[in-house]
């Protein structure tokens, strides 16, 4: 499959070659590689992507979650247009970010108050520094096989050495023992500053928390003395549009929450924020405020972007059609991929196919399915860039509000067509 890939991207093949004399590996962001080297995408328009080779791809990754307006919301672009003739960026307050927040706010009601970043990445990295110097302690309890951004990734039990320096707690997600076994060990009592939790697992394999596991968590961040952070990244476009926290009584909900993505109409963005309390160490009004500063955290064009998404795209019936959009297309992929080693996990319009000898019923966390058959996977993702279908390496993928019913079924189709050669078994 991978002689065949090489013969049919030439153009992609001397881009990668280029690239490498410059960037490791031809590479400036690792989850876009694969080997024996990505197609370079040269073009994009709705739900389609175009490569320099000039085949034609159904966008079903919508770039890990950022790409949930597709690639030619007229609307944001129009706005986009309109914003530059002012003028690119301005090193000074301007009226879309009191706008913009405004609109997140009225979304996740557990964030009094909220801060711009650049990244999702910084979004945590911001997140964590606050519960330190709020709650005067050091450890963060995070859980294996999450993804917060570049600089916190945890897996197989371990932290990246490039990790942002915290003393990390690992704990099993789903796994309500494991999180008492680290709260309660002598060392960690009363030095637990923030447990940072995806409400599913995003990059990490689409596994969602069970509901009683959030509420638990809830409860053990308040006895610990640590505040409980969601990061909703990625799941901030669930349910009408106000993440998974939005299901949760007011008393289980976060102290702070990280977002990024979509919510920056498709331009660089990240937010954290949360309870009033804690967001007010920021207030610059204040003489012990705390600096967060970043020359595109008000990102002129960014600002102007997210709000035209949010205030005329994603309203919350346009949300809560993509949620049910993405449980039916599950439960299709579920059947077509039968009693095989395929298997597809996720909640609303974020899925992952995972290669495993695991149950779905005992998929409850990200080591369930590190059994992955990275040689069935690359096959797999292959065999979909060949058919036109464009996913993650990895088996994530993520629904757009562009695709349509037809590019669905086809995508479908296709699976079952795999399997039904290289894994009915
Ligand atoms: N948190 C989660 C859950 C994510 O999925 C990601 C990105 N995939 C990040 C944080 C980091 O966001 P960014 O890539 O914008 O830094």
């Amino acid at each position: 499959a991978e002689q065949d890939f090489i013969a049919r991207n030439p153009k992609s093949r001397a881009i990668y070659q280029q690239a490498t004399e410059s960037l490791p590996g031809g590479n400036t962001r690792t989850a876009v590689f694969y080997p024996p080297f990505p197609v370079s995408i040269a073009r994009a328009e709705g739900a389609r992507l175009y490569d320099a080779d000039g085949h034609e791809f159904v966008d079903l990754l919508g770039e890990f979650t950022a790409g949930l307006y597709g690639h030619s919301p007229q609307p944001i672009i129009d706005t986009i247009h309109k914003t530059l003739q002012r003028g690119i960026s301005y090193g000074s307050q301007h009226e879309d970010e009191g706008k913009l927040a405004a609109l997140v706010k009225l979304r996740f009601p557990s964030m009094d108050l909220l801060r711009f970043t650049n990244s999702g990445t910084e979004a945590n990295l911001m997140a964590l520094a606050a519960a330190t110097v709020h709650t005067g302690k050091k450890k963060v309890l995070v859980f294996d096989g999450a993804y917060h951004g570049g600089a916190f990734t945890f897996k197989n039990g371990q932290s990246s050495p490039i990790n942002a320096p915290y003393p990390y707690l690992i704990a099993k997600y789903n796994d309500e023992a494991s999180v008492s076994r680290l709260l309660s060990a002598p060392e960690n009592a009363g030095n637990v500053a923030a447990i940072l939790v995806e409400p599913m697992i995003g990059s990490g394999g689409a596994i969602p928390a069970h509901r009683t596991f959030l509420h638990f968590l809830r409860k053990a961040a308040t006895d610990a003395g640590a505040l409980l952070i969601f990061d909703e990244v990625m799941t901030s476009r669930m349910h009408s549009g106000g993440g998974i926290q939005s299901q949760l009584p007011p008393e289980l909900r976060p102290d702070l929450t990280a977002l990024g993505k979509y919510l920056g109409g498709g331009m660089s963005f990240g937010a954290f924020g949360g309870k009033r309390a804690i967001m007010e160490m920021f207030d610059p009004r204040k003489p012990t405020a705390l600096a967060h500063a970043g020359t595109f955290n008000n990102n002129v064009l960014t600002m102007a972007a997210g709000r035209c998404g949010l205030e005329q795209i994603f309203t919350p019936e346009r949300a809560q059609e993509l949620q049910a959009t993405g449980e039916r297309l599950l439960a299709s992929l579920r059947e077509a991929s039968g009693n095989t080693l395929m298997k597809i996990t996720g909640y609303g319009s974020i899925l992952c196919f995972h290669f495993t000898r695991t149950a779905y019923e005992d998929i409850r966390e990200p080591g369930d399915v590190y059994d992955h058959d990275k040689d069935l996977g690359a096959l797999f993702h292959l065999w979909l860039l060949e058919r036109g279908f464009y996913i993650a390496r990895r088996g994530f993928f993520a629904l757009s509000l562009v695709l349509t019913q037809e590019d669905l079924e086809a995508f479908v189709q296709a699976v079952r067509e795999f399997v039904r050669i290289h894994a009915a078994h």
